[in-house]
């Protein structure tokens, strides 16, 4: 890198292939360029020769992918004159809208479901000064409430069906190809709107559209003009895997869950905002979707903490649960690169971790016999 080169977020960086003009106002806070991180000790106890990578979207600026989505339309919102933001939340989007609101100086309304919450995510939303609503019922009685308020009120909807979220968010499958230099043979993510499935392959197929010499009308942003028309980039796309909590899991019932629950609150969605394109990026991919119970998905994040020393929130686990288990299963041959999307930090639930940690603290008295004998005593 350049001497006295600042990265400046995603927007600036990927300029050229989203919806932003010269002389926008950007709203940032760093986001994206989040590290790509290759499982050693989980693959290696899988006796399967697979290139394992967690794309840990945990480490973005408010812990969660959201940070993608939010710059972009925060940015557009401030852009079109809009002095307030509106959206339904688990918690990792209003995290994010209250922060990228803070830093645009305009007003963020959450409205958030009556418990189920985190207290990392609460906790931000409080913190960012937004106006906090909880509502006596779930994340789907949220979001069509905001629909309604905001086709009325002075307010931007900043949920996923704001089309510049997905622009922004498209952005992760730019940086796993360049660090790559080809897209993974499987992507997995877990689903809740299934709105993060559908950036990534946005993303994607805007790559594949501009490997070699074959630029299509794909691509709507860059006019073709983006670096990688003409450029070396193999036009493959990955197969995209979208793992479900079991008891939220409306693409493996076929319909709308109307009373979803799962450990994964931020994938304890009944009414998925993006069913119909969900579908056909599996189809079109060549994937499928999966579901996991909430005991693979905690068991999933505790490996990980604990082999990887890589900690995630609940929901995020469920792509890791998934992979391994299609892994173990041949699903996912031999030979595969796959890379599972870590989309929220792990500091965002402490409740549910500390409730399932394998160890909890040793109390001793504050003298040197104690502390030496539960060293003793703990060795492995
Ligand atoms: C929002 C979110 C999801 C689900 O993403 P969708 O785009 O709604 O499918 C998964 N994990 C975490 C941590 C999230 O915040």
């Amino acid at each position: 890198m350049a001497f006295g080169h600042r990265y400046t977020g995603l927007i600036d960086r990927y300029r050229d292939r989203l919806p932003v003009h010269d002389d926008t106002r950007i709203i940032s806070l760093g986001e994206g360029n989040t590290p790509l991180i290759r499982l050693n000790n989980i693959p290696r106890e899988l006796s399967r020769d697979v290139e394992l990578y967690v794309k840990f979207e945990g480490l973005n600026p408010t812990g969660s992918f959201k940070d993608r989505g939010m710059t972009m339309a925060v940015t557009k919102a401030v852009e079109e004159g809009s002095k307030a933001i509106i959206c339904a939340s688990t918690g990792n989007t209003s995290a994010a809208a209250a922060a990228y609101a803070a830093r645009a100086g305009i007003t963020a309304f959450v409205v958030i479901p009556d418990g189920k919450i985190a207290m990392g995510k609460l906790a931000q939303a409080m913190m960012h000064g937004s106006v906090v609503i909880q509502i006596e019922g779930n994340f789907d009685d949220g979001m069509r409430l905001v629909k309604e308020v905001a086709s009325a009120a002075p307010v931007t909807l900043v949920n996923s069906v704001n089309p510049f979220r997905l622009q922004g968010q498209k952005t992760a499958a730019f940086e796993i190809v360049e660090e790559l230099g080809r897209a993974p043979d499987f992507h997995c993510l877990p689903v809740g709107n299934a709105g993060n499935i559908t950036a990534h392959w946005i993303g994607y197929s805007e790559l594949a559209a501009h490997s070699g010499d074959h630029v299509t009308a794909a691509c709507t942003f860059c006019s073709g003009h983006c670096r990688y028309a003409g450029g070396g980039v193999a036009g493959q796309r990955p197969k995209m895997l979208g793992y479900q909590a079991s008891g939220s899991a409306p693409f493996m019932r076929g319909a709308m869950v109307d009373n979803p629950d799962t450990v994964a609150t931020a994938i304890r969605i009944g009414h998925p905002q993006s069913w119909d394109v969900a579908w056909k990026v599996r189809e079109e991919s060549g994937g499928w979707f999966d579901e996991c119970t909430d005991d693979e998905i905690l068991a999933a994040q505790k490996l990980l903490t604990e082999k990887e020393g890589i900690f995630c929130e609940p929901a995020s686990a469920a792509s890791v649960a998934g992979a391994l288990r299609d892994i173990r299963a041949g699903k996912i041959p031999d030979g595969s690169s796959v890379v599972c999307t870590l989309t929220g930090h792990g500091l965002k639930d402490p409740d549910t971790a500390i409730a399932q940690a394998s160890r909890t603290p040793i109390k001793v008295p504050a003298e040197i016999d104690a502390v030496t004998r539960a060293i003793h005593e703990n060795m492995d």
